[in-house]
C-alpha cells in the first residue's frame, strides 16, 4: 500500500524555487533515501512532507488523505514525525523530558509505556543517561534522543534528516543499523542523506535529487552500481 505521495510537488522560497515538479511515492513498509548535495533540496523536501514548509504547486497525499493544507501538528497526530536536521534536541531539558516532549499531547499512558520501552530497548544509552541535559550529551547520543524523541508519537513515517550528519564512522554504522532495526519493527522511513553509501545500501529504493528535481531512481543496490552516481555521490572514479 502507498503510504506517501508527492504529486507534481513545487516549493519556493520568495521568488527561488528549491523543489520543481517533485512526484514519488513511499510505501508501507519501505526504507526510502533521498540523496543529493549540498542545496539539492533535501531539507526542503522533508520540511514539506513533515508541514513546515507549503508547497507552491502540487499535493501531497499520506494513508489515502490529501494532507497538502494540513498543519504541521496534525499531521503528528495522523503518523508523520520528523527528526530534523541538525538535531533539535532541547538542551536544558534531561533526556527523560526530550522524550515525554515527542509524545507532547498524547493520553495513552499505555501506549506510551510501550513507546518508551521501545526506544529504551533500541538506544540503551538513553535509559541509562535518563536524567542527563540533553545539551550535555555527544553529537552521537543526541541524533539517538532526536530519533527516539520522534519514535514516541508512534509514526507510521519516520522522517530523517542527515541522521548520520557530524558523527563518526562507528556511530553511523551504529544509526543506520538501529534505523534498519527501526523499520523491521514496522515503521516506513524517508531518509535524506549526504552519506549515500550507508543510505542507499540500508534502502529498499532511492532517489537522487538535483536542484530540486528527481534524476535518478531505482533500488538502493541499483543505484549503489550505477557509474554515474558511483562518481558523483559514492567517492569513487
Ligand atoms: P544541505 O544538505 O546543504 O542541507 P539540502 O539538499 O537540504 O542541502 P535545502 O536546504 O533544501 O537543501 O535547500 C534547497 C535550496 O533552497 C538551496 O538553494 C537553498 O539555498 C534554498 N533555501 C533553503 N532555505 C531557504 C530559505 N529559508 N530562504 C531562501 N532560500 C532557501
Amino acid at each position: 500500500m502507498t503510504l506517501l505521495e508527492l504529486d507534481n510537488v513545487s516549493v519556493h522560497y520568495g521568488r527561488i524555487q528549491a523543489i520543481k515538479d517533485m512526484s514519488f511515492t513511499v510505501e508501507e513498509g519501505e526504507i526510502v533515501s533521498l540523496i543529493g548535495a549540498n542545496g539539492a533540496g533535501k531539507t526542503t523536501t522533508m520540511k514539506t512532507i513533515s508541514g513546515l514548509l507549503n508547497p507552491s504547486a502540487g499535493s501531497i497525499r499520506f494513508a489515502g488523505k490529501d494532507i497538502t493544507k494540513m498543519k504541521a501538528h496534525i499531521r503528528v497526530v495522523q503518523g508523520i514525525s520528523q527528526a530534523p536536521e541538525g538535531r533539535g534536541v532541547f538542551p536544558g531539558m534531561t533526556v527523560l523530558e526530550n522524550l515525554d516532549m515527542g509524545a507532547f499531547g498524547r493520553k495513552d499512558r499505555s501506549g506510551m509505556a510501550t513507546d518508551i520501552a521501545r526506544v529504551f530497548a533500541l538506544f540503551p544509552r538513553l535509559e541509562e543517561r535518563q536524567k542527563q541535559l540533553g545539551g550535555t550529551m555527544s553529537g552521537g547520543e543526541q541524533q539517538m534522543l532526536a530519533i527516539g524523541r520522534a519514535l514516541m508519537s508512534n509514526p507510521k513515517l519516520l522522517l530523517l534528516d542527515e541522521p548520520s550528519m557530524g558523527l563518526a564512522p562507528q556511530f553511523i554504522r551504529q544509526i543506520f543499523k538501529i534505523i534498519t532495526e527501526i523499520n523491521s519493527q514496522g515503521t516506513t522511513v524517508l531518509l535524506v542523506e549526504q552519506n549515500a553509501n550507508q543510505a542507499l545500501a540500508r534502502a529498499h529504493r532511492a532517489f537522487v535529487l538535483e536542484t530540486g528535481e528527481i534524476t535518478h531512481s531505482g533500488t538502493g543496490k541499483e543505484l549503489l552500481a550505477n557509474p554515474a552516481i558511483k562518481e558523483a555521490y559514492l567517492g569513487v572514479g
